[in-house]
């Protein structure tokens, strides 16, 4: 047979030497065939003697039907028995004779044979060492005993690297038509293969047979070598491939036989596929519970816009990630987060088309081999942004991966989609709870400053304002600050400051949003960049205004814009429903200068005091020689004076008195329930304290006037022009001093 000239010729060698020992010792008959053989066939033979023709024809059948069955198998009178010299998983070799025989024979031929192969065994241990194989044990052994595709392809291409052969290993993962190197023996030859789709057709139709490949047609036209080709077949389709090269192409086909070890390690490697496919479903399904997890669990967006990275991480350790959203979401600065500026010319179209279409889009990156993945983010309403995923190589992306990339995407985006909503909600039930709080101490018609202050304290609160401010505008066209505003908007000069500002919201009757004054070339207030402004209109007529301001760039939202403006078309109408116009104007109680009562509010406290109470007092203070002060010291220090008599009279009152501006340096006091005796006593009091706690130093006269039920004819003028009388009176009489009429 042909094949038998490529007989390897360390079975011929030492098949000689048996033999010719045989023969030494005449320990066997004549004519005889000796031979080696493989589990599948005859390696070497060695005929002894005359072969006559009857033997010469059994030779024959018994080498095309070479079966290793250590019964001997019958031809004609002929019979072949064999022996094993060694057995093992992967190769196993035998030692044989074909002689005619009688029956009663066999036994002793049958012995013998086997007592010639347990000597070979022994003496020739060369034979026993094939070591061209790799067992199953070995391969586990290597790879940890781990039944995972990738690492038994590292296992088999590290043994096989330590065996002496020249016959290079390599296993190609098979993505769609290409083969990608995952492990070579030797240095990788060549990395990736594209290949016919024919070409895989054959790979499915040799199941189990390798596969001979010349170089040009298997790797480049160039390659003189021949491959031998097992593909790894799972549910029918090509996943992998091993390829041994060969530099003589009739060295491939010798070798055809003796890889029947792979073909055992094959079912392994198959079990090895599938283990690996479920392992990554189950990392994917996990990372993806874990999202979602993650997701049900919280309702903060930087939360989950830090999940949605992380898994991406998780499940593509080399992958790079970036975020484009299109909110304005307060995030973990150290999340790659990038703007999405829709529709400018920053924004890349595939960007723009996967928000848009709310589908993933796949592209080559220009000039690189890497590709982007854009994935929407979508929610029930809306897309809120889009994922970029940048691959490390051009590695084909299966399906499965976009699908998983897909799902993630969704969840992240429904995720995004409910914290958003939530906190909308949340908002909507914050500027609901305000305004119904407002609402009600609005209904509680208490005294406007309180409410007013209320207001103030609410919107310092909810928009974090630094000054928020009331003004009413009157009718003969000047401004007021109502009490209750917050301290800027107290200061004496604020109404001259605000002037010009005031001129523009009368004119526009419009409210009005800043975020920074320097942009929009407004000033409203020195130092305030931020301003709310919002007019109180009332039956068409604009009645006034309020104000919010920050010293910060953009501190205020819109929203908190839109939400002033509710509250303050509600105050309004309670303002102007519970109280007329007029009644409005007085009930501007306090002096800005010495933040005593107007004296409007003082005469409305007297006349409620007349109707109610049974007696009271008032006082009528007057600074002396006051103009001295001013022409000495000046107004500012003339003003201060003023404060500071003011003071002394907070002190010396109680919770019920109520002290006034009259006008100029004049201040008075009413005490309600108080008689003449005990509102003298207070009178003196004061004058000792303004002389003492005033700096520099000034005396006061007072008048003062009092009722009781049994004066009849007492009114509001009555009392006032007695008061009036007594500090003239005082005035006259020296000075510093009290008289009573
Ligand atoms: P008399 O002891 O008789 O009261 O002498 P007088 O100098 O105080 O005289 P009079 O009360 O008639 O004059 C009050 C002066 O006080 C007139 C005005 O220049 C000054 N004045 C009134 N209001 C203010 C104010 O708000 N600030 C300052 N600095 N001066 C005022
Ligand atoms: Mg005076
Ligand atoms: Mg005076």
């Amino acid at each position: 047979m042909d094949s038998l000239k490529h007989d390897n010729k360390k079975y011929e060698n030492i098949l000689d030497k048996i033999v010719s020992r045989i023969i030494e010792n005449e320990s066997f008959r004549k004519p005889a065939i000796f031979f080696i053989a493989s589990e599948v066939n005859i390696l070497s033979l060695h005929e002894v003697g005359y072969i006559p023709k009857i033997l010469a024809e059994a030779k024959s059948y018994f080498q095309q039907t070479f079966l290793p069955r250590t019964t001997p198998i019958q031809y004609g009178e002929a019979r072949q028995f064999i022996s094993p010299i060694f057995r093992d998983t992967c190769q196993s070799l035998y030692f044989g004779v074909i002689v005619q025989c009688q029956k009663e024979e066999i036994d002793t031929i049958s012995k013998y044979i086997e007592a010639i192969s347990n000597g070979i065994a022994s003496s020739y241990s060369e034979l026993a060492q094939p070591k061209q194989s790799v067992t199953t044990e070995e391969l586990l052994m290597t790879a940890d005993y781990e039944v995972m595709f990738t690492k038994l392809a590292k296992a088999l291409v590290h043994c096989w690297a330590q065996r002496d052969t020249n016959h290079h290993l390599t296993i190609y993962n098979m993505k769609h038509n290409r083969l990608i190197a995952m492990g070579s023996s030797k240095d990788l030859p060549i990395s990736e293969i594209t290949l016919s789709g024919e070409f895989e057709n054959n790979l499915l139709s040799s199941h189990r047979i390798p596969l001979i490949m010349k170089g040009s047609l298997f790797i480049e036209e160039k390659d003189q070598r021949t491959y031998l080709i097992f593909p790894i077949v799972f549910e029918e389709k090509v996943v992998a491939v091993f390829s041994f090269s060969y530099q003589v192409e009739e060295e491939a086909y010798k070798e055809k036989s003796n890889y029947e070890w792979i073909n055992r390690l094959i079912p392994l490697f198959q079990k090895g596929y599938g283990q690996e496919k479920e392992k990554e479903v189950e990392k994917r399904k996990d990372i993806l519970m874990q999202v979602a997890k993650k997701f049900h669990s919280t309702i903060d967006i930087a939360k989950v816009l830090d999940g949605i990275v992380d898994a991406i991480k998780k499940a593509y350790p080399k992958f790079k990630v970036h975020l484009l959203i299109s909110q304005e979401w307060q995030v973990n600065e150290e999340l790659p987060i990038k703007p999405f500026l829709y529709g400018t010319r920053k924004s890349d179209p595939l960007v723009e088309q996967a928000y848009l279409s709310g589908r993933v889009q796949l592209a080559h990156a220009l000039g690189k081999d890497n590709i982007f993945i854009f994935a929407p983010l979508r929610g029930k309403q809306g897309v809120y942004g889009v994922m970029e995923i940048e691959t490390v190589d051009n590695s084909h992306i299966p399906k499965e991966e976009v699908d998983f990339i897909k799902v993630l995407a969704d969840t992240g985006g429904i995720a995004l989609e409910n914290a958003e909503l939530f906190q909308q909600s949340h908002k909507l039930i914050h500027d609901l709870q305000l305004i119904n709080k407002t609402s009600h101490q609005l209904n509680l018609n208490l005294r406007l400053a309180d409410t007013i202050n209320f207001m103030t304290r609410q919107i310092t609160e909810s928009f974090g304002a630094e000054h928020v401010g009331f003004i009413i505008f009157q009718s003969k066209g000047e401004s007021i600050v109502l009490e209750g505003s917050s301290q800027l908007f107290l200061e004496e000069t604020i109404i001259e400051e605000l002037a010009p500002f005031i001129k523009t919201v009368k004119r526009e009757k419009d409210a009005v949003f800043i975020g920074d004054t320097d942009l929009q070339n407004i000033n409203v207030l020195e130092g305030f960049q931020s301003v709310l402004a919002v007019p109180m209109i009332q039956n068409k007529q604009l009645k006034g205004i309020v104000i919010a301001i920050h010293r910060n760039k953009n501190h205020f939202s819109f929203d908190n814009f839109k939400l002033l403006q509710s509250l303050v078309h509600h105050s309004t109408l309670a303002f102007t429903n519970s109280m007329l116009h007029e009644e409005l104007e007085k009930l501007v109680i306090t002096d800005h200068l010495t933040r005593l009562h107007s004296r409007s509010y003082l005469d409305e406290c007297i006349q409620q005091s007349l109707m109610n109470d049974r007696k009271g007092t008032l006082l009528l203070l007057d600074i002396d020689n006051f103009k001295k002060v001013n022409d000495t010291f000046g107004h500012q220090v003339g003003d201060d004076i003023i404060i500071q008599v003011a003071n002394v009279l907070k002190r010396n009152i109680r919770d019920g008195d109520i002290a006034a501006r009259w006008g100029g340096e004049e201040l008075a006091i009413y005490f309600p329930k108080v008689d003449v005796e005990i509102g003298l006593k207070i009178a003196r009091r004061i004058l000792r304290a303004v002389e003492l706690e005033t700096s520099p130093r000034v005396t006061a006269s007072i008048g003062l006037s009092h009722w009781s039920s049994n004066d009849h004819d007492i009114t509001l003028q009555k009392l006032l022009k007695l008061a009036d009388q007594g500090l003239y009176d005082a005035k006259e009489t020296g000075k510093n001093r009290v008289v009573v009429k």
